[in-house]
């Protein structure tokens, strides 16, 4: 696949017969709809921070989008920010805005490993975490300075940071901002209504659940949605089933009551019996709805960017078909082929330590054996050994010359603090994982699935593994 295709690509980790998925929930904040995160997220900021400022002296800090990215996780004991591989060991960390050193860094985390199950660890499953995990990050110094009267713990700093951030999402005034002005803020993409248009022709039922709320929800996709649908198409035609304030992860786990809502959305009504088309609801649940359609789990496909409430929870309770939105992935593959001559170079020196490595280690062996007298003998004599050993270790130190730059000019691609997405060095990232784990698909953009069509077979590649040929 070329760039151009990799960018705009739907990637598979299982198998999904699109032709199968007989109904399609969509989550509506940066899945249906995309923001400018920069924009959106220095408004949340402000909030927040005014917010803060009614207990602490905050006021002038300021919004940095590059501090964190999705997928980092906070260590709520230490005030840190940390980015894990795969297997939950911590690769890189920041105390506040800077970086640990060496030595805090091997004290702090060598023993340790994220397990996201447990409380001390926050990740960042969303866009919508970058304003929340910035301005932690920037209050820990103030901690550390004793600067915010009455802060005992980084976790009490976390739980008022977390309130602020539920609050200032719940109260009306930054959805009233963003509402005054959404061209501001909302990324179009004339392609989306199109992609959900031919999903439902093909005879999928379209569903929209998001847990914002109906006043907002509907004002967005009509500004997103209706411009670039046909004439007597607006974007509630395309959704036979709305569900707002969904409150997921409950969604999926609780058999929360659904409530009718009366077109203007002032208006609440317990509702009871299956859930209808056409219809609008505010809460309800996954069983109810899978009852409501006459589908089964695996009938069903969610799309959306939240990696725990969106693809994990609908995945594990509900067995759901899942797909996540990862808009940043763009950038990814960007940053990755501007550097791919540097990537090849960097491989190719690597294959050429590893051979020199394993020449060393041999060497060393046969010097053993002839200073312990023992084993059979390679015919070298000790001091030509001797002399093989030091060139070997000449060249080795040549190439980890040419190596460090460019393994550092690699890991700070994407981001300058913490590099790329998906890879922690060489490795998959915790994210890249959590990704492999419970969505099926993922892709940048809901558009994507345009080009793919509603009846496309998608099909996982088998999958490497270490001793394959050629993975060695
Ligand atoms: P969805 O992605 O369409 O399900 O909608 C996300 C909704 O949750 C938006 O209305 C956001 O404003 C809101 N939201 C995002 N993060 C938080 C949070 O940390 N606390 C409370 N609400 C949030
Ligand atoms: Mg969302």
């Amino acid at each position: 696949m070329d760039f151009l295709n990799r960018s705009h690509g739907i990637f598979c980790n299982r198998t999904l017969n699109l032709n199968a998925i007989r109904a399609i929930g969509y989550d509506m904040d940066y899945t249906l709809v995309h923001y400018r995160m920069q924009a959106w997220e220095e408004r949340a900021y402000a909030y927040i921070r005014e917010r803060l400022a009614l207990r602490w002296p905050v006021n002038h800090l300021v919004f940095d989008p590059d501090l964190v990215m999705r997928g980092l996780v906070i260590d709520t004991q230490l005030g840190n920010v940390v980015k894990a591989n795969r297997f939950g060991y911590i690769k890189r960390a920041f105390h506040g805005t800077t970086p640990l050193d060496f030595e805090a860094f091997h004290r702090l985390y060598q023993r340790t490993l994220v397990d996201l199950s447990e409380d001390r660890w926050y990740f960042l499953n969303t866009l919508f975490s970058i304003s929340e995990a910035c301005i932690f990050m920037q209050l820990v110094e103030m901690v550390d300075r004793g600067e915010l009267a009455g802060c005992m713990s980084y976790e009490e700093l976390m739980e008022h940071v977390r309130r602020s951030v539920d609050e200032t999402h719940m109260e009306g005034r930054l959805k009233a901002e963003i509402l005054a002005d959404p061209g501001q803020f909302v990324v179009p993409d004339e392609n989306t209504p199109l992609a959900l248009l031919d999903q439902k022709r093909a005879g999928k039922r379209i569903l929209l659940i998001t847990n914002s709320e109906w006043s907002y929800a509907a004002p967005i996709l009509a500004h997103a949605f209706d411009p670039y649908l046909p004439k007597s198409c607006r974007w509630r035609d395309l959704f036979d089933i709305v569900i707002v304030r969904a409150r997921k992860p409950d969604f999926f786990t609780y058999p929360m009551p659904a409530f009718d809502v009366v077109e203007d959305g002032d208006l609440l009504r317990e509702h009871h019996g299956p859930m209808r088309s056409g219809h609008i609801y505010v809460g309800g649940n996954a069983q109810l709805l899978e009852a409501s359609l006459g589908l089964k789990g695996e009938e069903i496909m969610y799309v959306g960017d939240h990696i725990f409430t969106d693809v994990n929870i609908s995945k594990k309770i509900s067995r759901w078909r899942t797909a996540l939105i990862i808009r940043e992935l763009e950038d990814e593959i960007l940053a990755v082929e501007n550097c791919k001559e540097e990537h090849a170079e960097l491989e190719r020196l690597m294959a050429q330590k590893e051979r020199l490595e394993s020449e060393h280690c041999s060497l060393r062996l046969a010097m053993q054996r002839i200073q312990k007298r023992y084993g059979p003998r390679d015919g070298n004599k000790p001091k030509e050994l001797q002399k093989k050993i030091s060139d070997l270790h000449a060249h080795l130190a040549e190439l980890d010359a040419r190596i460090g730059p460019l393994a550092q000019g690699a890991a700070v691609l994407l981001n300058p603090h913490w590099g790329l997405l998906m890879r922690t060095g060489m490795d998959k990232s915790h994210l890249a994982r959590q990704i492999e784990s419970y969505a099926d698909i993922y892709t940048a953009r809901v558009s994507n699935f345009l080009p793919v069509t509603p009846f496309a077979f998608l099909r996982s590649s088998r999958g490497s593994l270490p001793h394959d040929p050629g993975c060695a």
